[in-house]
């Protein structure tokens, strides 16, 4: 298995720090064993190490190689499937996954702040309405929020200040919601990981993991080196091939993004003054918002499997001029994709493989903030605190053995009935 560089992206361009960790040689020990650098993974070696706890993080590639590199950088409250998990957890669910809900956005904050971390973040968020019943769905989250005492600015826009804001007349409604925002996510992640290294954590990169042997000691082996630990996190998501039966509880969905050259000021003030990011409402979904550069980031979803960006640029730039007819003369500048781990029943997949070989991968859209999450609840389950692991754990993940290798067709037949289900 060759290791590989980073995709050509927007993202991988604008690195404050290029991250040059040595590879994995020799036989080692430490007290916990991280495989994979994405936010799941280097959130966990952060909260560990901030412990305290040894934390050797073995990737196959670079730190943020993978989705966590990748992504739209929009930082969106909420869990996926959050009402299914709420139920199964009883009386208290609601307050529980509320609660949880927005506290990767303080652990991202509370990051950025502390290790003075330069990703860009910026605050607002702007759910869009495409028909009548995605207004009522605005205005029902809005009255929720309203009665949380929600401590950020939420408002409802009509058409026309959503017109206003956002310069595109494809809406007919959307709620500003400045508890979230966006960022720069590559250089959050290498960030986070330059944090555990100064807290102590070892990260070895270009080193894919081959196997881990489950004992007392758990023993985790690459090509030219081994770390055996008391616990071992696989924190691979949708790249990695360790464990069958996880494979078989996600499907791998391909999602792209194409970033424009950076744009004039007279077209940032029609199309986004105020710097929010965009998301509307759909299953196959449409997302944007402008890089720090003033680049417009537009992401989505299409029939494709490969990572051409001429292909990824001819299939995403005729959505981009929908929404935005006055961008026919921009130039694009860059192309890519990236694998989400989305789960048959769209619930995070948190758990263990045995005693002491932890899990945690399939946030659909919403890794950023779960990430960050689910590293402080198994930074909590190593240390022996398991309340929040159990509200995941509890809930078995439906396994279908052909989810990964009949990825193709499950995943284009799925996205064409999302896509029927959209039209209604
Ligand atoms: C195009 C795109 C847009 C997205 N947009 C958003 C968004 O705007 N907002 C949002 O909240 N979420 C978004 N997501 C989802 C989000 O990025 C992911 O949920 C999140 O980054 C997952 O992080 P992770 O660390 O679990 O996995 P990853 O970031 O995928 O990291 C997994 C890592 O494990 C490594 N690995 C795999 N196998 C091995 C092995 N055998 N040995 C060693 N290492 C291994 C990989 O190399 C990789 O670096 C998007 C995803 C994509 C692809």
């Amino acid at each position: 298995m060759n290791s590989q560089p980073h995709t050509g992206s927007y993202y991988a361009a604008t690195v404050n720090d290029v991250t040059d960790f040595s590879p994995l040689r020799g036989a080692h020990s430490t007290d916990v064993c991280v495989i994979g650098a994405g936010f799941t993974g280097i959130s966990t070696a952060l909260h560990l190490a901030e412990r305290g706890y040894e934390v050797h993080v073995i990737e196959a590639n670079k730190v943020g190689w993978g989705a966590s590199g990748r992504n739209g950088g929009q930082m969106i409250g909420g869990i996926s499937a959050e009402g299914k998990i709420a139920k199964a957890v009883g009386t208290d669910g609601e307050k529980i996954m509320w609660d949880m809900g927005w506290a990767g956005h303080s652990i991202i904050r509370d990051r950025v702040s502390r290790y003075g971390i330069q990703c860009d973040l910026k605050a607002g968020y702007l759910d869009v309405a495409i028909k009548p019943r995605h207004v009522a769905a605005i205005e029902k989250e809005f009255e929720y929020l309203s009665n949380k005492d929600f401590p950020f600015e939420i408002k409802v826009l009509s058409r026309q200040e959503t017109q206003e804001a956002i310069g595109t007349d494809a809406y007919i409604g959307a709620m500003l919601n400045m508890a979230n925002g966006h960022l720069h996510p590559l250089n959050l992640c290498i960030g986070e990981a330059n944090a555990a290294v100064a807290n102590g954590a070892i990260i070895c990169e270009d080193s894919p993991v081959l196997r881990i042997e489950p004992g007392k000691q758990a023993i985790v082996t690459t090509e030219h080196g081994s770390v055996s630990a008391d616990f071992v996190v696989l924190a691979g998501n949708a790249y990695h091939d360790l464990a069958p039966k996880l494979r078989g509880a996600m499907f791998p969905v391909n999602s792209f993004i194409i970033a424009t050259e950076p744009l004039s000021a007279e077209l940032v003030a029609q199309i986004n003054p105020h710097d929010v990011a965009v998301c509307d409402p759909n299953f196959v979904l449409e997302y944007f918002r402008l890089s720090a550069d003033k680049r417009l980031l537009f992401g989505g979803r299409c029939n494709y499997f490969g990572s051409d960006p001429d292909v990824i640029r001819g299939k995403l730039r005729p959505k981009m001029l929908r929404i935005y007819p006055q961008l026919a003369d921009t130039k694009i500048d860059f192309a890519w994709g990236g694998t989400i781990g989305v789960p048959i029943t769209r619930v995070p997949l948190l758990g263990r493989l045995s005693d002491n070989v932890f899990y945690s991968q399939g946030y659909s859209g919403h890794g950023v903030n779960m990430t960050h999450l689910a590293g402080q609840i198994l930074a909590d389950a190593i240390a022996g605190t398991f309340e929040q692991f159990d509200v995941f754990a509890n809930l078995k993940p439906l396994v279908f053995p052909g989810a990964h290798s009949f990825r193709k067709p499950l995943v284009a037949l799925g996205v064409l009935y999302y896509q029927i289900m959209d039209r209604l």
